[in-house]
């Protein structure tokens, strides 16, 4: 553990956090659902349900939106930037200040294992913290007309901004859309997955007490099919940032379409790591080990295809069936190395990928099974997997399987290694791991992705924009770049002579 927790020892003991909230977050309150419905969300790790919170419709969706819609008119759009700022920092603090208690809530709402879940929300301060430093710092541009003109041009907010948000990172994915949509000036409403409620709600009553005023933060909980698709339907929504499947955000786009409302897709990925046999093997391992069984492989930039050259093939699972033995399972609240996948429904799809491929050219070098947590023997675990594939067509090469399953394919040397690495249709980032610091950057280059780390996976920060091509989506989140999607430009021109 990384720090002294109380509330780790409550949550632990009880299986539950008390005092989460249960209803929907709406101008600058918990209220509940219009209707009164409500759900449960799921402890992964012990299989049970552990908290109610409110199921919304499109009733719940329109409060939010017309709350968001009159806070960005009269009171947010045209405040100071600097004002802004200070209650982003002040937000940004007391995110830091209750780090240990919305990790206990994350960890136990996704299953990820608690110091797993401290990063993210240590992570998501650091997010409020950078897009609070560049509020007043959202420039414009002047044109050069000549003498007789003045031309020039404002960041603008776009208006009322909705966040749909995944189960994998709930905290991470709600910050890094959140945090630079108020820094522009924008209104929020945001939709969490509905395996994971509770942070976004937090986050939304904190970001409350920090100042923020009533209505620009809102969040209304539920399923997707209903509260998500009434949001990203909503007529007065300006943009829509969306997380998740390429089938959900193919849905969005279309909704999207019907009110010509911009958005940023943040889809899925079958990210490569392309490993040369001049690498700093150590380094690699590592590298791959955190790539594909951190947050048990739900994580859409996971490192879950492994490129390597045939020279070191052997060497390397070697060394990578010895690591992905040795980790330990169990419940996210007892701090694991890999902790239990989100849902029943999951584990299912994870066990589906390797059941399938037992007909097929694919040896599984380690794991392959659906387990439990040891010391319970509950919860939705699935054992961390590596498959060695032959074919590059097959399902274990091409599909996103979101769950702790490595697929391996050999390269014979650097050309063919890029062509594995852009063989998906998606694009979303990459590793490569070479000591020639000039095959790095050429493969930096060559290999289609939205971003490239070079011997460290996951490499980067807030400052470093994210975000897919292809299927992986389009736009980007985090850096400056982010914090533009949330901006539209208006240019003024005029004759001053
Ligand atoms: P999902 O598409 O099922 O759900 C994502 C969100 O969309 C949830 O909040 C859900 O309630 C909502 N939703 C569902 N139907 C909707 C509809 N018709 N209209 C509006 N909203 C709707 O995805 P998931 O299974 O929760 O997440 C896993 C996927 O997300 C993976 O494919 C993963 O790669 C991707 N992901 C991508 C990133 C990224 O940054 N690129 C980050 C995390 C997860």
């Amino acid at each position: 553990m990384t720090d002294h927790n109380p509330l780790l020892e409550t949550a632990r003991t009880t299986g539950t956090v008390p005092g989460l909230p249960d209803g929907h977050f709406i101008d600058g309150r918990f209220v509940p659902s219009a209707d009164g419905r409500t759900m449960e969300s799921y402890d992964p790790g012990s299989a049970k349900p552990f908290a109610t919170f409110a199921r919304g419709s499109a009733d719940d969706v329109a409060a939010a939106v017309e709350s968001a819609s009159r806070a960005f008119d009269t009171v947010w759009r045209d405040m100071a930037p600097a004002e802004r700022g200070r209650i982003l920092m002040r937000a940004s603090a007391a995110l830091s200040d209750r780090a240990g208690e919305f990790a206990v809530v994350e960890s136990l709402d996704s299953g990820k294992p608690y110091s797993e879940a401290l990063g993210d929300v240590k992570g998501a301060a650091r997010a409020f913290e950078y897009y609070a430093g560049a509020c007043d710092k959202l420039q414009g541009d002047t044109f050069p007309l000549g003498p007789d003109y003045l031309g020039y041009s404002i960041n603008e907010p776009v208006g009322v901004t909705a966040h749909i948000l995944p189960w994998n990172f709930p905290i991470s994915t709600a910050a890094r859309g959140i945090a630079p949509a108020l820094a522009a000036g924008c209104a929020v409403v945001a939709k969490p997955a509905e395996q994971t409620p509770f942070t976004a709600l937090m986050l939304a009553k904190l970001l409350s007490d920090a100042g923020l005023p009533s209505g620009v933060c809102n969040v209304v909980t539920g399923v997707g099919a209903e509260a998500g698709q009434a949001l990203v339907s909503h007529p007065l929504v300006n943009h829509i940032t969306f997380t998740g499947s390429v089938p959900t955000g193919q849905a969005v786009m279309r909704a999207a379409a019907d009110n010509v409302t911009r958005l940023v897709l943040e889809l899925g990925g079958k990210s490569p790591v392309v490993v040369m046999d001049d690498c700093d093997l150590d380094q690699a391992v590592d590298g791959i080990i955190g790539a594909i069984y951190e947050n048990a492989g739900q994580i859409c930039s996971a490192g879950s295809r492994l490129v390597v050259e045939a020279e070191i093939q052997d060497a390397l699972i070697d060394r990578l069936c010895q690591r992905a033995e040795a980790l330990k399972l169990g419940h996210g609240l007892t701090d694991p190395q890999i902790g239990p996948v989100n849902s029943a429904q999951q584990l299912e799809k994870i066990a589906g990928f390797i059941d399938r491929a037992s007909n097929r050219d694919v040896s599984v070098a380690t794991g392959g099974k659906i387990t439990t947590d040891p010391e319970t023997g509950l919860g939705w675990f699935f054992e961390p997997t590596i498959a060695v594939c032959r074919d590059g067509s097959d399902e274990l090469v091409q599909q996103e399987i979101f769950g702790p399953v490595l697929a391996v394919q050999t390269a014979d040397d650097a050309e063919h290694a890029i062509a594995l690495a852009n063989s998906t249709e998606y694009a979303l980032v990459a590793g490569v791991y070479t000591s020639n610091f000039g095959l790095a950057h050429r493969m930096a280059r060559r290999i289609d992705a939205g971003q490239v780390f070079i011997n460290e996976y996951f490499a980067g920060g807030i400052e470093v924009p994210f975000g897919g091509n292809r299927k992986s989506g389009f736009g980007r989140e985090k850096g400056m770049e982010g914090l533009l999607s949330y901006c539209r430009t208006k240019a003024v021109a005029g004759r001053i002579s």
